[in-house]
């Protein structure tokens, strides 16, 4: 399978990841990638970057060592309520916004509730694509997460790196497999994402990889196939 794009990514301005953004492009260009993403956690994660720093994107260039990039930012889901961590204002500065929940400033609800924010996401115009709705951070419904990714072009991460080993999120394999399964189901398109926090991680598909050949996933329902695909899919 040839991999153009990884768009999940975070620089040494998220807090607690290791590589700066030159070194990022740089390791991207060197894997062979059309197209890299970097989006850093919004302010919801201890020790991320200021909204200042969303504010100053526009001074970096958009295609650096042969290959396009895309500033975006990982913003936080609140609640059931679909609430994010970010303005309007700040949101129409960035190239590409991922939406995504965290332990660390997520308000639990029952299954309901959180399944119901997350379709008020997918259906916000501003989010392209879920972070990891299969880590099992807060449980949902997810035939209901497929269909309105359907619905409004949202696409469904498959995370590699939640399914590393040492996370310990122990129910992440079937999950993913149950999205995979909807999805190939619902002919819905998913993106695989690296949430590489190191240069080394970018486009490394490792832990998900053997996910995609157990559901039999069709090839051309995985986004990151093509560069063209991805843009002409999220209108971006
Ligand atoms: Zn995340
Ligand atoms: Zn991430």
């Amino acid at each position: 399978m040839k991999i153009e794009l990884d768009v999940h990514t975070h620089t040494i301005m998220s807090g607690h990841a290791f590589s700066s953004l030159q070194e990022m492009v740089k390791a991207g260009a060197e894997k062979g990638l059309s197209l890299l993403g970097i989006t850093e956690h919004t302010p919801g994660i201890p020790g991320t970057c200021e909204l200042i720093y969303f504010r100053n994107l526009h001074v970096v260039p958009r295609r650096m060592y042969g290959i396009d990039l895309l500033l975006g930012a990982e913003i936080n889901i609140l609640d059931g309520e679909g609430n994010l961590d970010l303005d309007e204002h700040h949101m129409k500065m960035l190239d590409l916004r991922i939406a995504g929940i965290h332990s660390l400033c997520y308000k639990q609800g029952t299954i309901d509730e959180n399944t119901h924010g997350m379709v008020e996401v997918i259906a916000n115009p501003y989010i392209h694509i879920i972070s990891h709705p299969g880590d099992g951070t807060a449980p949902l419904h997810f035939e209901p997460l497929v269909l309105a990714a359907k619905e409004h072009h949202t696409l469904l991460e498959i995370n590699n790196s939640s399914l590393k080993p040492c996370r310990n999120k122990f129910d992440a394999r079937a999950k993913n497999i149950e999205i995979l399964r909807l999805c190939k189901q619902y002919e819905v398109p998913v993106i695989l994402g690296s949430d590489a926090h190191i240069s080394f991680d970018i486009a490394v598909y490792d832990n998900l990889l053997p996910l995609i050949s157990e559901t039999e996933f069709p090839e051309e329902l995985i986004i990151n196939t093509s560069m063209k695909k991805f843009k002409d899919y999220l209108s971006i």
